[in-house]
């Protein structure tokens, strides 16, 4: 059987390491990819440290994936050999639980999750359902698409869904891998944006990307500055930190909202006085159920001009690139290269 590199988790708390494994053959309703691109997740993480239920091991992680289709399974129809296509965190819905056979895709109870039900991108092939795949548009270059089916998809489809109209005060915590995207939609969405991190040297980061005004967190009360420019509409919290993102609430305006799409740990800590005193609101966001919508940001992407700020390595170097990712070390986000011409 011919071989392929590809980065495993051999168990839950393991670490990357690169094996040599059978190249896969998709299944009826599947395709193969020949992987281009992957980007460096932090929910690539719940793989590392087994923090999802019913994950079986080894596993290669990855969900933002680029790639061309290399070879189609017996069933599949609307997606041809050679054509450049991306899989993001939900693989795809079951087709058996009660809300797929309805036609309720979007409230699968099952959903397949890219490099967590199956394995991932971490490797030169992978397979994916073709029901969870998105046409990659010709304008993308593939590492710089990867970053978009996760980061881009999550902050996209956050502020699209938010409430929130061209003119409000919208602010973006955190100038991570979701962070930096979020304050080029938010620009783009025509919102007053303002960019929310730690520490001066983000500060021109900040202005490049879009933002209308950048807080040092670091240096000032960040809701007291956010009040001070007449309260956020929306606040969307992309760095995982529950205590900062905590101290953010009193800097919403009056029916605002608290918008959070990164993973925690950490409970957070909320009077409920906050959330009464102006009717405020928290809530969490994920891109599932919005059908189509890695295509969508995909192509408000290419109108409007958004690419993803990347390091790019090679697959080799995943760990590095994880390391560089956990730690901030990465502007803005790593991707995994797998032709090695990095
Ligand atoms: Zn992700
Ligand atoms: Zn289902």
């Amino acid at each position: 059987m011919p071989l392929m590199k590809a980065i495993q988790i051999a168990a839950p708390g393991a670490e990357f390491e690169l094996v040599q494994k059978e190249i896969p053959e998709p299944r009826e309703t599947e395709v193969r990819i020949k992987v281009e691109a992957c980007g460096i997740c932090h929910g690539d993480a719940v793989v590392k440290e087994g923090r999802f239920p019913g994950i079986s091991y080894p596993r290669v992680p990855g969900h933002e994936v680029v790639g061309k289709i290399d070879k189609l399974g017996a069933k599949v129809n609307g997606w041809q050999i050679g054509q450049r296509v991306g899989v993001g965190w939900y693989g795809g819905p079951c087709l058996k639980c009660d809300p797929c056979k309805r036609g309720d895709f979007a409230n699968c109870e099952n959903f397949l999750t890219t490099g967590i039900s199956f394995d991932g991108g971490y490797a030169e092939y992978m397979t994916a359902p073709m029901q969870g795949l998105a046409a990659i548009p010709n304008e993308l270059v593939s590492v710089e698409a990867a970053p978009l089916l996760c980061a881009g998809r999550t902050t996209f489809t956050a502020l699209r869904n938010s409430g929130a109209q061209g003119g409000d005060l919208v602010a973006i915590h955190g100038l991570g891998g979701l962070g930096h995207l979020g304050v080029q939609f938010g620009r783009k969405f025509g919102y007053r944006t303002v960019a929310i991190s730690r520490g001066k040297d983000k500060e021109a980061l900040a202005y490049q990307l879009g933002a209308h005004n950048y807080i040092d967190a670091e240096a000032t009360d960040a809701a007291a500055e956010l009040k001070k420019l007449g309260g956020a509409r929306v606040i969307l919290a992309t760095a995982p930190n529950s205590k900062a993102i905590s101290a953010l609430i009193n800097g919403l305006a009056p029916d605002g909202q608290l918008i959070i799409v990164a993973w925690q740990n950490e409970p957070m800590q909320i009077s409920p006085w906050q959330l009464l005193g102006g009717r405020r609101s928290v809530k969490g966001w994920t891109a599932r159920p919005a059908r189509n919508s890695s295509e969508d940001t995909l192509k408000f992407s290419v109108i409007s001009g958004i690419v993803p700020m990347i390091e790019v390595f090679p697959l080799e170097q995943a760990a590095l690139a994880f390391e560089k990712m956990v730690s901030s070390k990465v502007h803005f986000r790593s991707v995994l290269k797998m032709d090695g011409d990095v």
